[in-house]
């Protein structure tokens, strides 16, 4: 089911309180600094670009001369930019804020931190974060058997950890058991009880001592989407009784000297510092407590949650140093306090990581307004009074009475329906009291504008009359979590920044759903539902990014309406080379007939059978052969073309 913003506000960005538009003024609108973690900036000319390694001075890819190079290579939108600096830089952020923090605490501990690749699976995007990450010992998660066997392929340091969450078969303990013959930290962190006595069974069986981590269900919850992680009722982990059974069941095979990892996850994208404090001070003290039990554990494992600033605003309420200060510390305080030797830490972000290095850039290739007609409306003889009525109402609109004249022509208008069904109405009639009533709420919305006492209703039809402009892209490929979760995902122009933006608009997709749209986006002021774009004209050129796709997107994105996935291009910094970047790889989007060929149709069938068609009716006569052979080559084309809007 749709979730839809129920706090969205239906106050505006006032565009106009910026008596002059500079660049300022846009990274202010779009609250570029806020959400781009100084990752985003816009040049002199209004173009966005991208700083690597955050440093203004540094070097600048134009967002812009990327499209340029897409376009050149002859490449259609939308299309995926992977800006793989930025992932790098992640990885090394989030390794040496925990590396300089826990020296400053004299922690005695190691971080030994995990990327869970079902937050992003692509191998290009799994083999860069385990190369930036080899210098600190950065590892893997993976939580099913597929991924566990990217992870054992991809992961072959062994000296990081490879961690397994999620419900496991005796296949996925094996291959478990299987990285650990090949000299790995892989550990399996038990879920459910019963998995304890799998694993030990099967480890017995091949002769391979197991790596065992356990997940503890604290009582400590999170808030916002993912409050249902944590708690007695969450679906992983075991109770409290159960880890101390499972702790003593251990000890009494013999076996406690395998359980290595405590581990607990409370969800994702964590709104409040206070949730991770508190779950931080649980969790450790738990730790000890099993510690003074007599487990060995070697490591504690904080799980993934550190949210993401999506909408600019401040709805995450932390930074990651201060996350990683309340790790350490609060660790380090209860350890002391407990008197049991601190272990290494192990984290689980994946969000953090990947969120901010991929963006898909789309092209607008129109915009619908509401109630656009040019039907003439003048009045003509014996016309219907309804019409007389509506056009005499829409003729004394001001700005004091414009609320009044908008009551009474929705009045007109829902009158009108009714006489039209009833047949004393023509359809010509009905078309132009509808096209006055159109004129009248355009008026009604630039009025409400200088009114600060606006009612709701009025400015909800500001929000319903706002223009949809239309972008080449599937919200349901792209953006699942803008339709599924209401998630705020940056969206913006990629370029004339620093021109005035003079339309509010909501964006549609070209899925036939309804669904397929964004009506809620980030403004200083926080959600709303329209946002600032640039006047549009048919055959103008204009890009518009979605920003911070990185995380979840990429997988959960559908084929709705059969869009397929799209291309992907991989640009990398050189500092060296004038633009400052190179494209390193592009990756083909899917075709028509691999979508099709994916829900059982055979392209090749269809395209027999289509000159088949075609053959027959060039025989009888009705097609000319030179347009057969044409029509025919024309579906085999369409069949490996993309599956998007060609410009
Ligand atoms: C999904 C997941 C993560 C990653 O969470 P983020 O919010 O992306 O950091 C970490 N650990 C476990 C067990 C997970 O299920």
């Amino acid at each position: 089911m749709k979730q839809t913003y129920t706090q969205a506000n239906t106050r505006f960005q006032n565009i106009d309180a910026f008596e002059e538009w500079t660049t300022d003024a846009a990274d202010e609108v779009y609250q570029i600094s806020r959400w781009g973690e100084g990752y985003f900036a816009i040049n002199n000319s209004g173009d966005l670009c991208v700083l690597p390694k955050k440093d203004p001075k540094g070097p600048r890819i134009n967002m812009m001369e990327v499209i340029d190079e897409i376009k050149s290579k002859g490449l259609p939108f939308p299309s995926v930019i992977r800006f793989h600096d930025i992932l790098r830089s992640q990885v090394a952020n989030i390794n040496k804020t925990f590396r300089s923090v826990i020296e400053e605490a004299r922690f005695n501990g190691q971080y030994m931190g995990v990327y869970p690749i079902k937050v992003n699976q692509m191998r290009e995007v799994v083999e860069e974060i385990v190369d930036a990450g080899a210098p600190f010992n950065y590892g893997l998660e993976a939580g099913s058997k597929p991924e566990l066997m990217a992870a054992l392929a991809m992961n072959v340091n062994q000296n990081s950890l490879t961690i397994l969450n999620g419900y496991k078969d005796e296949e996925f303990l094996r291959l478990a058991l299987l990285g650990i013959q090949l000299g790995r930290k892989v550990i399996v962190v038990v879920e459910k009880y019963s998995e304890l006595l799998q694993l030990l069974e099967l480890s017995e069986k091949v002769g391979v001592e197991p790596m065992i981590g356990i997940r503890a269900k604290l009582a400590t919850k999170s808030s916002g989407k993912w409050a249902g992680s944590s708690g007695d009722y969450a679906k992983f982990g075991l109770t409290i009784p159960e880890v101390l059974q499972a702790t003593r069941l251990l000890k009494s095979h013999g076996k406690e000297h395998c359980l290595k990892l405590f581990h607990y996850h409370i969800g994702s994208q964590i709104p409040d510092i206070r949730t991770i404090k508190e779950s931080i001070t649980e969790g450790a003290r738990i730790f000890c407590k099993l510690v003074k039990e007599g487990a060995r554990l070697e490591y504690f494992d904080v799980g993934g949650g550190v949210g993401v600033n999506y909408d600019g605003t401040a709805s995450i309420n932390y930074t990651l140093k201060d996350y990683v200060e309340d790790v350490v510390y609060i660790l380090k305080q209860t350890c002391d306090l407990e008197d049991v030797p601190h272990p290494n830490i192990v984290s689980e972000s994946g969000r953090l990581v990947t969120a901010h290095h991929s963006c898909v850039v789309t092209n607008v290739f129109g915009t619908i307004e509401i109630g656009k007609s040019d039907l003439a409306t003048e009045k003509v003889l014996n016309e219907h009074v309804l019409v007389s009525n509506i056009r005499e109402r829409g003729g004394e609109i001001t700005d004091k009475n414009y609320q009044d004249v908008y009551a009474d022509a929705l009045k007109i208008k829902e009158d009108t329906e009714s006489a039209f069904k009833l047949g004393v109405l023509s359809l010509e009639e009905r078309a132009k009291v509808e096209t006055i009533f159109w004129k009248i709420s355009r008026m009604v919305v630039e009025f409400s504008k200088i009114d600060e006492y606006a009612s709701d209703e009025i400015l909800m039809l500001r929000n319903q009359m706002a223009q949809q402009y239309l972008c080449n892209f599937s919200v349901f490929q792209s953006a699942p979590d803008t339709w599924g979760i209401g998630q705020i995902l940056p969206i913006l122009p990629i370029h004339k920044l620093n021109e005035r933006p003079e339309v509010l608009a909501t964006v549609a997709d070209i899925t036939c759903d309804s669904d397929g749209k964004v009506d809620c986006f980030l403004s200083p002021d926080g959600p709303s539902q329209t946002v600032p774009l640039h006047t549009f004209k048919t055959g103008d050129e204009y890009y518009i990014g979605l920003f911070m796709t990185g995380a979840y997107q990429d997988i959960m994105g559908d084929m709705h309406n059969c869009f397929g996935r799209l291309n992907e291009v991989h640009v990398f910094c050189d500092d060296d080379d004038p633009t400052d970047f190179y494209i390193e790889e592009i990756i083909p989007g899917n075709r028509s007939e691999q979508v099709l060929a994916t829900l059982q149709y055979n392209p090749e069938t269809m395209a027999q059978t289509m000159k088949q068609n075609i053959d027959q009716q060039v025989k009888r006569g009705k097609i000319r052969p030179r347009e057969g052979v044409t029509l025919t080559d024309f579906y085999e084309n369409c069949l490996q073309g993309y599956t998007y809007l060609k410009r």
